[in-house]
C-alpha cells in the first residue's frame, strides 16, 4: 500500500521534484533574474516548494500552518519559485561564484524524499557542498539524507531556553515540536555525523544574554555549530508587532559566542547582571583585538554562509555583517559595546 502511495506522488518523468524556492538574491547570482545586490551570497539559499503551509506553527515564521503571510517569504527574504531544472542548469553554470548550496525544508509529507531527489540531482550538476536545515531527524533518514549527498546537517533550536521554545515552537502554539526531542536529534545528528552538524538559535524571543550564551556554551561543548539570527518581525505572523532585539546586546551575544568558539572564554566565566553579560573574562587586550577584527559580528554559521540582510535591511542597523567589516563599522560596535 505505501508503495502505491509512493508512486502515485511521481511524475511523468520519474522524479517528486519539479519547483524549489530561491531566495531572491541567489537568483540573481544564478542569473535567474536580474537585480542589484549590495552584497552578494555566497551560498546558494534555496527551499523546498510545498503548495500549502508548513505543518509547524513558530510564531515568528511566515511559512508557520497558522500564518496570514505571504507564502513566498522566510523571513524578511522573497524566495520566488522556479522549476528545479533550470536551477540546476544555473547552478553549474554559476557554481564558481558559490562555497555552498543551502536547503531550508518546511515541514510536510514526503520532505525527505524530496530532499533526497533533490540533493542528488544538485550533486549530479554541482561540486559544491549541500547542507540542509530541517525538522529532527531519524536515523535512518539521516542515513539516506548523507547517502544522497548532503555534507552539513541543521536542525534548528531557534529558542534559547525550554520556556521560550514551549511558547513560540512547541506546546503553546501547538506546533509538533519539544524542546527535549529536538535537542536528542541534535544529539544523535552529532552521534552519526560528527562535527558536521549545525543549528539556528534566534535572538529576541524573549530570552536573557545570559540564556543565550549558556545555550552557545552548551551546543558549543557538544560540537554543535551555532548560526545566530536575529529576530525579525514578519507582517501577518503573531509576532508582527514584536520589537526587534536590541543591537548592543545582539553584538554582545555575537562576541560571547565567538570568544567560546575560539576557546578565549567559557561561560563559567563571563559574568551576568540581571541576564545581561557584563564581563567576557577575556583580557582587555584579547577583547580589543577580537572587536577591531570585526569577525564576531559577521554571520555564522556553516562555513562559506553569509545570508545577505536576511534579518535587516541594508540601509541597517547590521545585527550579521554578511562581508568584512569595514573601519566606520567596528568603530561603531566598539562604541556600542563601550570596547575603545
Ligand atoms: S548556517 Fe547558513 S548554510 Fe548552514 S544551515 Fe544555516 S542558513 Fe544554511
Amino acid at each position: 500500500m505505501l508503495a502505491v502511495l509512493y508512486q502515485t506522488k511521481l511524475r511523468r518523468d520519474g522524479r517528486l521534484v519539479s519547483q524549489v524556492r530561491v531566495s531572491v538574491g541567489t537568483g540573481v547570482v544564478l542569473g535567474l533574474w536580474k537585480g542589484q545586490l549590495m552584497v552578494a551570497p555566497t551560498t546558494a539559499y534555496l527551499l523546498t516548494y510545498y503548495p500549502g503551509r508548513c505543518r509547524a506553527n513558530c510564531k515568528f515564521c511566515p511559512q508557520a500552518r497558522n500564518s496570514m503571510s505571504d507564502v513566498n517569504m522566510l523571513s524578511r527574504v522573497v524566495w520566488p519559485k522556479c522549476e528545479v531544472d533550470l536551477v540546476l542548469e544555473a547552478l553549474r553554470e554559476h557554481q564558481g561564484r558559490l562555497k555552498r548550496v543551502c536547503i531550508q525544508a518546511i515541514n510536510y509529507p514526503d520532505v525527505i524524499d524530496e530532499l533526497c531527489e533533490l540533493v542528488a540531482r544538485i550533486k549530479r550538476f554541482c561540486d559544491l557542498p549541500i547542507s540542509i536545515s530541517c525538522q529532527p531527524l531519524t536515523g535512518a533518514d539521516i542515513k539516506r539524507l548523507v547517502g544522497a549527498g548532503v555534507e552539513r546537517i541543521s536542525i534548528a533550536l531557534d529558542a534559547a531556553t525550554p520556556e521560550v521554545f514551549d511558547r513560540v515552537k512547541g506546546r503553546e502554539v501547538s506546533g509538533p515540536y519539544e524542546w527535549r526531542t529536538q535537542m536528542k536529534a541534535l544529539d544523535e545528528a552529532r552521534a552519526m555525523h560528527g562535527d558536521r552538524v549545525s543549528t539556528h538559535l534566534m535572538v529576541g524571543l524573549g530570552e536573557t544574554e545570559e540564556d543565550m550564551v549558556r545555550t552557545i556554551q552548551l551546543l558549543h561543548a557538544k560540537g554543535i555549530v551555532v548560526g545566530l539570527f536575529a529576530f525579525t518581525p514578519i507582517s501577518g505572523t503573531p509576532l508582527a508587532k514584536q520589537a526587534r532585539p536590541n543591537v548592543p546586546s545582539y553584538h554582545r551575544i555575537q562576541l560571547a559566542s565567538y570568544l567560546i568558539r575560539q576557546g578565549l572564554t567559557d561561560v563559567g566565566g563571563v559574568t551576568f547582571k540581571d541576564g545581561r553579560i557584563t564581563d567576557f573574562r577575556v583580557s582587555r587586550e584579547v577583547l580589543r583585538r577580537t572587536v577591531d577584527s570585526g569577525e564576531p559580528f559577521r554571520t555564522s554559521g556553516c562555513q562559506g554562509c553569509n545570508r545577505p540582510f536576511y534579518n535587516e535591511s541594508p540601509r541597517g542597523p547590521i545585527y550579521n555583517y554578511p562581508q568584512k567589516l569595514k573601519p566606520r563599522e567596528i568603530a561603531m560596535i566598539q562604541d556600542q559595546l563601550g570596547v575603545n
